[in-house]
């Protein structure tokens, strides 16, 4: 199957609003192994709008469009969709009942401009919106189906989910079954020198290369008759990636990082203690974002100034003045005094210096300098990173966690 996804409002052309919707639907169509053709955005016009979906019929067979449906003047999707499909609109008792025990929910006066919201092309299949007032519909001829749905993200997606994503399987006779090779400490262009030869010689499954947070995830695609055989076609290219990627591998299914990371210490019942300077709590924060963390992460201590470091990690005066804060010195003495303190499997400290200002000829931007523990088996790495204050941080944050898991 073949498809355009239009997005239409006026505040997308004007830049108020960033389509994610679009994004959001390629991703997800992609999964089922439906290849995206056209992404398109029209303003709330008609006139266009109809010339665009009239375009996209003969292009493809599947338009998903998003946006037009609520209640005011502006939105007029429906409308257009209807005559392109030769449809008029009707009133649908069902969605009028349910709109009015909405506003009844609500406490609301109900507009005529809401009552607009219960028409519907003639034979529309209605999709039911929980989240908002527009539900969304599906019209199909012999060549073409159309799905619209509202704009608002929220709706759009739960929609998507609740709906959408079933009625579009079983267009389909094959099950779609994906899988990840998901690297962490390697950068996009080497990571696919690496498998270039994979990737140019091969089909099936197709490898998509995606990167995002440090990570990158090489997803291997087939078509197959049930999963297990989906499975087993995907299995020889995904060994082969493994072999040669090594440790680099962080898992097969989430790309998640942190995610994995901290499930993996939950699984292996290990706890983990943070002594931050220049990422000013971010390991901590981003170790207990993900949930469970309560089991394994045992305590972060941000100690920025050399009296905080002195103080709860019993860095010495003379460490700090004759080595600075920023130095392997004070690294090693801050996990060590961080690992007397907690006795946690695992401690990290990070001191460096994450600009813009701050640098020098010796110690510039960027340089940061990890310790890090695996039951009190102390090392010391040291790392030159590239960027903005953000990027450092973030990339210090990440490489700690990976310096650990390494090790593991
Ligand atoms: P609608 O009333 O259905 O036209 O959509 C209303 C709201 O949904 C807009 O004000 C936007 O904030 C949001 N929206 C519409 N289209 C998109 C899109 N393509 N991506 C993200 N948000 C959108
Ligand atoms: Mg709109």
């Amino acid at each position: 199957m073949k498809a355009t996804i239009i997005a239409v409002g006026t505040e997308l052309l004007m830049g108020k609003t960033v389509n994610t919707n679009s994004t959001y639907l390629s991703k997800e169509l992609n999964d089922l192994g439906i290849d995206v053709l056209y992404h398109k955005v029209v303003g709330d016009n008609p006139k266009r709008l109809e010339e665009l979906l009239l375009q996209s019929m003969k292009e493809t067979d599947l338009i998903i469009t998003t946006g037009g449906l609520g209640p005011t003047q502006d939105d007029l999707t429906k409308e257009v969709i209807g005559k392109a499909f030769g449809k008029t609109l009707h009133m649908n008792e069902g969605v009028l009942q349910d709109l009015k025990a909405f506003f009844k929910k609500i406490d609301r006066e109900m507009t005529d401009n809401n009552v607009r919201q219960a028409y519907f092309p003639e034979s529309a299949r209605i999709i039911p919106n929980d989240k908002g007032t527009a539900p969304g519909f599906i019209l199909e001829n012999e060549n073409n189906i159309c799905i619209s749905l509202p704009g608002p993200p929220r709706e759009m997606k739960a929609m998507y989910q609740a709906e959408i994503k079933n009625i579009l399987n079983s267009y389909s006779q094959d099950t779609i079954v994906s899988q990840y090779v998901n690297l962490f400490g390697i950068g996009e262009s080497s990571a696919e020198d690496m498998v270039k030869d994979l990737i140019s010689e091969q089909s099936d499954p197709s490898i998509a290369i995606y990167a995002g947070n440090g990570v990158i995830s090489f997803r291997l695609t087939t078509k197959a008759k049930s999963e297990d055989e989906g499975y087993e076609i995907i299995k020889p290219i995904k060994d082969e990636m493994a072999k040669r990627f090594g440790q680099l591998v962080f898992s097969y299914d989430s790309t998640d990082f942190v995610k994995v990371f901290v499930e993996n210490l939950i699984k292996k019942s290990l706890t983990i203690s943070t002594a931050e300077s220049c990422t000013g709590g971010l390991i901590a924060k981003m170790i207990t974002d993900v949930s469970g963390a309560s089991s394994i992460f045992e305590r972060g201590y941000i100690t920025y100034s050399n009296a905080a470091k002195a103080d709860e990690l019993n860095v010495s005066e003379e460490t700090l003045k004759k080595y600075g804060a920023v130095s392997e010195e004070t690294a090693l003495e801050m996990v060590e005094g961080l690992y007397n303190k907690t006795k946690s499997n695992i401690c990290i400290s990070v001191t460096g210096i994450a600009g813009p200002n701050g640098g020098s000829k010796e110690k510039p931007v960027g340089l940061v300098y990890v310790g890090y523990a695996v039951d009190g088996d102390f090392k010391v790495k040291k790392l030159n990173l590239t960027g903005d204050r953000e990027r450092i941080r973030r990339l210090t944050a990440f490489s700690s966690l990976d310096l650990i898991r390494k090790r593991m």
